[in-house]
C-alpha cells in the first residue's frame, strides 16, 4: 500500500514538475497532505491555505489525470501566485 502511494506520488510529482517547468523558474513547493496534494508558490505575498480546497487565491483543483482520465487518490490543488509568476516565461 505504501509502495503504491509512493508510485502515485511520484507520478503526480512528474506531472506537476512538467507543468511548473512551463510556468516559470520561480520556486514552487509540492506539499503532500493527507487530504490533498498542494502545489504552492514559495515565498508568495500571501499565506496559502493548505488545509482546505478553498484558498483565497482560487486554486485549480484536479481530481484525475488530464491525459489518462485516471482518478487520483487525493485531489491535486494548484495555487495561484499573487506575484503572477505563472505568467512569466
Ligand atoms: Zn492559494
Amino acid at each position: 500500500m505504501i509502495g503504491f502511494l509512493w508510485v502515485l506520488f511520484d507520478r503526480i510529482s512528474d506531472l506537476v514538475q512538467g507543468w511548473l517547468g512551463r510556468l516559470s523558474r520561480k520556486p514552487w513547493a509540492l506539499h503532500d497532505h493527507p487530504n490533498a496534494v498542494h502545489v504552492e508558490p514559495v515565498r508568495d505575498w500571501i499565506r496559502h491555505d493548505l488545509d482546505s480546497l478553498d484558498c483565497v487565491c482560487g486554486p485549480t483543483v484536479t481530481w484525475s489525470d488530464r491525459e489518462t482520465g485516471e482518478a487520483f487518490a487525493r485531489p491535486l490543488v494548484v495555487h495561484f501566485s499573487l506575484d503572477g509568476r505563472e505568467n512569466n516565461e
